[in-house]
């Protein structure tokens, strides 16, 4: 088969290489360089804790792979709550988690301050420790999944942008002209709900604006940090962290790339409040990521030829390996180990397109 993939970040890139692996002859298009979309703007944060059982098969899988391809930094994750509700929950996800066979464990304020003295743990009430979790340098994961993907066989076609021709969804037009394949793949990131648009077929997918921004070094030794009741996360990255908050609702077409002095802010304020730190901002960026109606991304066939794969309410750097093996075996035809569970969960037509819904929905649904 000759298949085109549309995106080169992290799920295009691996879906190029596992359709290549099963010999298809593959075409990755992407409109700028590899990595450029909302991949080389991720924090780069990676775990398993999830208490749904899909969302854990899926993580146990992209994890796998990102420990044989020497890519997964094991760091742990940590979760905390201040605040008695928030408490209650962060107490049932690692029951669950647990459950679900999770090598997570519940922590206490004191168990962390003597783990991590720069942690502010006075006013923590209940916290997770995900033992599991681990750290990607997103500029590392693009540049070996696009030599797994070359030397699979794919061909890799950077600075180059295309679009659906609407009466033919398996052409593409582009710079050079219009190309038939057998099947188009779209791995567009945010853009994949236009390039759609534009060929006449609905997603229900809305676009949100996140911010990170690194600091100066630190010296001290903490986890990845999740603070579900200051609603921020950090990594440690070099010898600084990695701080991020929640998301913006943001128009595709006019988002800023740069971070909002306002965030800088309120993040440095937090991580003040939340350690014993000081540091200044080294660098700050804005990337876009994904939203759907059930939280659950859109990843299979919409249309004869036309398979998309979108919708990872920023979580899709953790979950590429997974996915986009999956995303090959829905196009070929063949067996994915976690096929069963996925296909009717998500599956892109579940929706038919015109639903308004919250981008930003509850962030500790991404726990359940
Ligand atoms: C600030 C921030 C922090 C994040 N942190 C994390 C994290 O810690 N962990 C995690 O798992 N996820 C995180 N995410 C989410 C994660 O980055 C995304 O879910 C994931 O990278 C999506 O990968 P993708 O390949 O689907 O899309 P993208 O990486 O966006 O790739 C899509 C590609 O398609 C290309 N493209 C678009 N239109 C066209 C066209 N017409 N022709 C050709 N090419 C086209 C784009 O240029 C782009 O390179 C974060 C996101 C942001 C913004």
């Amino acid at each position: 088969m000759r298949i085109a993939v549309v995106g080169g970040g992290a799920v295009g890139l691996v879906a190029a290489a596992a359709l290549a692996d099963r010999d298809a002859d593959v075409v990755c298009f992407e409109r700028d360089e590899l990595g450029n979309g909302a991949t080389g703007r991720a924090a780069g944060i990676c775990y398993d804790a999830f208490a749904d059982p899909l969302d854990a098969a899926v993580a146990d899988r992209a994890l796998a792979r990102y420990r044989e391809w020497d890519l997964l930094e094991p760091w742990p994750y940590v979760w905390v709550a201040r605040d008695e509700a928030d408490a209650r929950a962060v107490r049932a996800q690692v029951d669950r988690m647990q459950r679900l066979g999770r090598n997570v464990s519940h922590a206490d304020g004191a168990t962390l301050a003597d783990r991590y003295p720069a942690l502010e743990t006075e006013t923590i009430t209940a916290a997770g420790v995900a033992h599991d979790a681990g750290l990607l340098d997103p500029t590392e994961v693009v540049d070996a999944l696009a030599v797994r993907a070359r030397e699979a066989g794919a061909v890799l076609r950077p600075g180059t942008p295309v679009s659906l021709v609407a009466d033919d969804l398996r052409t593409l037009a582009t710079p050079a002209g219009e190309e038939r394949f057998d099947a188009v793949v779209v791995a567009a990131g945010w853009a994949t709900e236009r390039l759609l648009a534009d060929a006449d077929v609905d997603l229900a997918l809305k676009t949100y604006r996140a911010q990170v921004l690194e600091t100066t070094p630190v010296d001290a030794t903490l986890p990845s940090l999740y603070d579900a009741t200051r609603e921020f996360y950090w990594r440690p990255r070099g010898d600084g962290l990695l701080v991020g908050d929640g998301a913006h609702d943001a128009s595709p077409g006019e988002w800023n790339r740069d971070a909002d002095p306002s965030f800088l802010e309120s993040a440095l304020g937090r991580l003040g409040a939340t350690t014993t730190l000081d540091p200044a901002v080294a660098r700050s960026w804005a990337g876009l990521c994904t939203a759907t109606p059930d939280r659950d991304p859109l990843v299979g066939r919409v249309a004869d030829g036309l398979w998309v794969a979108t919708g990872w309410q920023g979580h899709g750097l953790m979950r590429a390996p997974a996915m986009g093996e999956y995303l090959a075996s829905s196009v070929l035809g063949t067996e994915h180990p976690i096929d069963a569970q996925v296909a009717d969960r998500l599956d892109p037509t579940r929706f038919d397109g015109t639903e308004t819904f919250d981008a930003l929905g509850d962030p500790t649904r991404d726990w359940e």
